[in-house]
């Protein structure tokens, strides 16, 4: 370790359960301490993957896309949208890119005569890692949250690299937490702390002794509760923290705050980190608010719904418009590989429709469907990514009369000829690779004047993200102007037609690039706003 670093490190852990909300809770620390000092998150991830890009979101909640390009953990959307930052490649650790980098320097002879092993090898790279972008980045804290559960091997490593960290930059540089779950088993009503021991029992074993404990629950924790998990963790009653289950998570600094988590952090790191507690109260005044009005429906139309967190930051984008707004916005997911008949039945009244990102043919006709029914019934509409590959298609198939027009995507899966609106990226055609091998990360859009699009964005360029493989083909584009279509947003460099509004309707929006990986709490996305907005304005 470089003894010039002057970095606090604050680890987070989790117990029991996976999955419940050790990202949101990690942010919402870092938001508390960010106002006076640099906060940076890293976020370790045990799995062998490289990167999140090519696992199914059903597993792991979305990929989120970074402005880099890289493709990494959802926590990261928590962790910009909390703290307003650009997170970057590197800090997300994933097992993956530290066995690869260790198994590449072996092959080089970086280690001849020695042998490679877990221990000090993998921990060191781990810790290096940490170190490295803790000083790069000039960090005052780093928050290092930790995937998984306490005691499962994958993460392992990942808490004996930390529990080394601790001696080697000392306690009073170091703190951690660990966040368990505390249930209420149906017929038992009574709230149980047993998992929460056993968990700090497991930690403790691996040489780590938490200094805060954040209990998950579904209520506020009782004292007598409280007075046991003291007891049995050996932990200060104090600094025992409750997270509830919350209509708005946006509201969970505040939360922590008044159990007094920022003192406790303040005093054993020696820091004087002192949030803006205001910003969060008008906040939630303005949630309140929105809780006396009428609900507005929006509903997301996509394959990926036996996962909510498969759509992560369209959810998190219409909370935080919620906040601004004061509207009560219910999201509705429909799954798009139902019958036209149910996904139509559950379009009625719905007062605005989206159609997210998605890959390959399944659920993509009942897609096309919902979009067919937002464009003739005049109800708001906001096409992301695949969403607007799919509304270009429908156009050409209802509008222009292209009746066999598809993707490219979905050619194997089609039986005889189809008319290609959307075809491969120029750039994508030598590709075989599937990992991190799309057209990611940020680019320049360029917007014309006198669209939606730029009375909507008021600027030109703008920078958003993207993360896709084909586009629209630029052969039929005349013919979808002709039809009334308009392309107001493409890429100066080569033409890539990047976002498509339809006149004479409402709201009929899309974009290529996503734009729900651009909110933040202090600033919702604008594209989505608009979309909220009009969708209010038509319908309730
Ligand atoms: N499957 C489409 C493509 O690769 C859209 C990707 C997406 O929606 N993120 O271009």
């Amino acid at each position: 370790m470089d003894a010039s670093l002057k970095t606090k490190f604050i680890v987070v852990t989790g117990g029991v359960i996976s999955g419940i909300g050790k990202g949101v809770a990690t942010a919402a620390i870092a938001s508390l301490l960010e106002r006076n000092y640099k906060t940076i998150p890293i976020k370790c991830d045990g799995y062998l993957n490289s990167d999140p890009g090519t696992i199914n979101p059903i597993e792991h909640g979305e990929v989120y896309i970074l402005d880099d390009g890289s493709e990494v953990d959802m926590d990261f959307g928590h962790y910009e949208r909390f703290l307003g930052i650009r997170a970057k490649r590197d800090w997300n650790i994933t097992m993956g890119k530290v066995y690869k980098q260790i198994l590449d320097e072996e092959r080089e002879g970086h280690y001849l005569g020695k042998t490679v092993q877990l221990i000090p090898h993998v921990t060191d790279n781990i810790k290096n890692r940490i170190y490295q972008i803790s000083k790069e980045e000039e960090a005052e804290i780093t928050l290092i949250e930790i995937g998984g559960t306490v005691g499962d091997l994958e993460n392992a490593l990942f808490i004996e690299a930390v529990r080394q960290m601790r001696l080697e930059v000392g306690r009073k540089n170091m703190l951690f937490i660990h966040l368990t779950y505390i249930p209420k088993p149906s017929g038992v009503n009574e709230l149980k702390s047993k998992p929460t021991q056993q968990s700090i029992k497991t930690i403790n074993e691996m040489g780590i002794y938490p200094d805060l404990i954040i209990a998950r629950c579904h209520e506020e924790l009782t004292l007598s509760v409280i007075e046991k998990i003291s007891l049995y963790c050996n932990i200060e009653k104090e600094h025992i923290i409750t997270s509830p289950d919350l209509e708005n998570l946006y509201s969970l600094p505040k939360v922590f705050h008044e159990q007094k988590i920022t003192p406790i952090i303040n005093e054993r790191l020696s820091i004087g980190a002192k949030p803006d507690v205001s910003f969060y109260n008008d906040l939630m005044t303005s949630f309140n608010l929105s809780k006396t009005k009428d609900p507005l429906n929006i509903t997301i139309c996509g394959k990926y719904t036996d996962l909510e967190d498969s759509y992560a930051s369209i959810n998190e984008t219409l909370k935080i418009i919620t906040l601004h707004h004061g509207i009560d916005i219910r999201t509705h997911l429909i799954d798009t590989t139902e019958s036209n008949e149910k996904i139509e039945k559950q379009l009625k009244n719905i007062h605005g429709i989206i159609v997210p990102g998605g890959f390959g043919s399944r659920g993509i006709e009942g897609k096309i469907n919902a979009i067919r029914y937002a464009r003739e019934n005049n109800i708001p509409f906001l096409g992301i990514c695949y969403g607007m590959q799919l509304a270009v298609i429908e156009f050409a198939r209802h509008v222009c009369g292209i009746k066999d027009a598809n993707t490219r995507e979905v050619e194997h899966e089609i039986k005889g000829t189809f008319t290609p609106l959307i075809d491969l990226l120029e750039n994508q055609k030598q590709v075989r690779q599937k990992g991190a091998s799309m057209r990611l990360g940020g680019h320049d859009v360029e917007i014309k004047k006198g669209s939606l699009a730029y009375q909507i964005y008021g600027q030109s360029p703008i920078r958003e993200r993207f993360r896709h493989r084909y586009e629209v083909n630029p052969d039929y584009v005349d013919i979808l102007e002709k039809n009334g279509m308009i392309f107001s947003g493409y890429s100066k460099k080569d033409g890539i037609k990047q976002v498509m509004e339809l006149p004479n309707h409402p709201f009929f929006m899309t974009c290529q690039f996503h734009p729900e990986v651009s909110s933040t709490l202090k600033a919702p996305e604008k594209l989505f706003e608009a979309f909220v907005l009009k969708s209010r304005h038509q319908g309730v």
